[in-house]
């Protein structure tokens, strides 16, 4: 509420369960007259045995030269934010401000099993941003296979939890940040248990992707993907985000979301940055075979943390899943934590992400067709 006691908009664009998400955004999908709505629905269903599915809106021309892509809800629990920009910007109008040759495609829970339970991964522990590799042709993780009885030891005993934590101490030590990095956060695809799993095939939420950008998006000459995550960066802010290797896709990124633009591969320290395996950027790339595709994540911070607490938070997580039931009181608790710390209950903190969204989204429509 602001001082006068009303509600703002980008206030009722958040939503609090998955339910209720799908709800607004397909109410304002339709209201905004979307040309195309489509449902797909999960297997699974939510905490309070609700449906879950993923929710696409196609505004536009389906001919339209330029277009772009929205995503929210990748990783689960982060979706929130990204749900509210879609919504608000349906409710805003700003369909109506398409310019003619511009069409828009958002794609809204894309993983909305981890959204409705409050996880960053999939069902199956699948870490969909690990996910997208040739799965004939695994990347390298023998090393993760010394580390992972340590990562995942639990904290019952104190003692032998000390014991491992202070091993991965030495191997940080021993390796430096950038091989530890590669090693444990890079991407693992033989532990389905734990941190950073890959997935061993194409799971639903790939093959659900793979049909939507063969539907919606072969015939744009020129696609670009804003996949909204949060838990990143300083509380509220919105940071453009390039994973992919430098190059001209990345000089067309600057020139479409402007000079805050981050791309840890590129320039200064870019040596000691490590590598993340099975990016969902680079597929889009290789699925769009001949189209300019430029593919973003897009990054609001959450909750502040201190250094290094968001690691054990991370292997927290990974421990209640396999070792509790989710829906004990305790397991609800921390997982009602664990979303508070992507997506802050504060008014503030909803009002930046939707000026910053509302910006990034007008930006790209009148950029999108200007960058030749
Ligand atoms: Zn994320």
């Amino acid at each position: 509420m602001d001082v006068n006691g009303i509600e703002p908009g980008w206030v009722k664009a958040f939503s609090s369960d998955l339910a209720q998400a799908r709800d607004k955004f397909l109410n304002a999908a339709r209201a905004a007259g979307a040309a195309r709505v489509e449902s797909f629905d999960h297997q699974l269903a939510g905490p309070d045995g609700e449906r879950l599915a993923c929710d696409v809106a196609f505004f536009g021309n389906p001919a339209a030269r330029h277009l772009i892509v929205t995503i929210s809800g990748l990783h689960g629990v982060e979706g929130w934010a990204g749900s509210a920009c879609q919504v608000a910007w349906c409710h805003e109008g700003q369909a109506t401000r398409l310019p003619a040759d511009v069409a828009m495609l958002h794609i809204h829970a894309i993983n909305p099993w981890g959204m409705a339970w409050d996880r960053r991964q999939q069902e199956d522990n699948i870490d969909l941003n690990r996910h997208f590799v040739d799965f004939a042709k695994l990347p390298d993780d023998h090393e993760y296979s010394e580390h992972v009885a340590d990562v995942m030891c639990p904290d019952t005993d104190p003692e032998v939890r000390r014991a491992a934590d202070a091993r991965l101490a030495a191997f940080l030590q021993r390796a430096g940040r950038r091989h530890y990095g590669m090693v444990l956060q890079g991407g693992q695809y033989h532990y389905p248990d734990a941190p950073s799993f890959g997935g061993a095939a194409p799971c639903w939420s790939h093959e659900v992707l793979d049909r939507i950008l063969a539907t919606h998006c072969a015939r744009a000459e020129r696609v670009v993907v804003c996949d909204f995550h949060t838990g990143y960066g300083p509380y509220g802010y919105g940071i453009p985000l390039w994973h992919l290797s430098p190059g001209r896709q990345l000089d067309k990124a600057r020139l479409l979301f402007g000079p805050t633009l981050e791309a840890p591969l590129a320039g200064e320290g870019a040596e000691d940055e490590f590598i993340q395996h099975g990016h969902l950027y680079g597929h889009v790339m290789a699925r769009l075979p001949g189209r300019d595709v430029i593919a973003m994540c897009f990054e609001f911070g959450g909750e502040v943390l201190r250094p290094g607490q968001r690691a054990l938070l991370e292997r927290a997580d990974a421990l209640m899943w396999r070792d509790r039931d989710p829906l004990e009181q305790e397991t609800r608790d921390a997982r009602r934590r664990w979303r508070q710390l992507h997506v802050p209950d504060r008014d503030d903190w909803r009002e930046m992400v939707w000026v910053r969204g509302r910006q990034v989204l007008r930006e790209l429509t009148a950029r999108i067709g200007q960058i030749d």
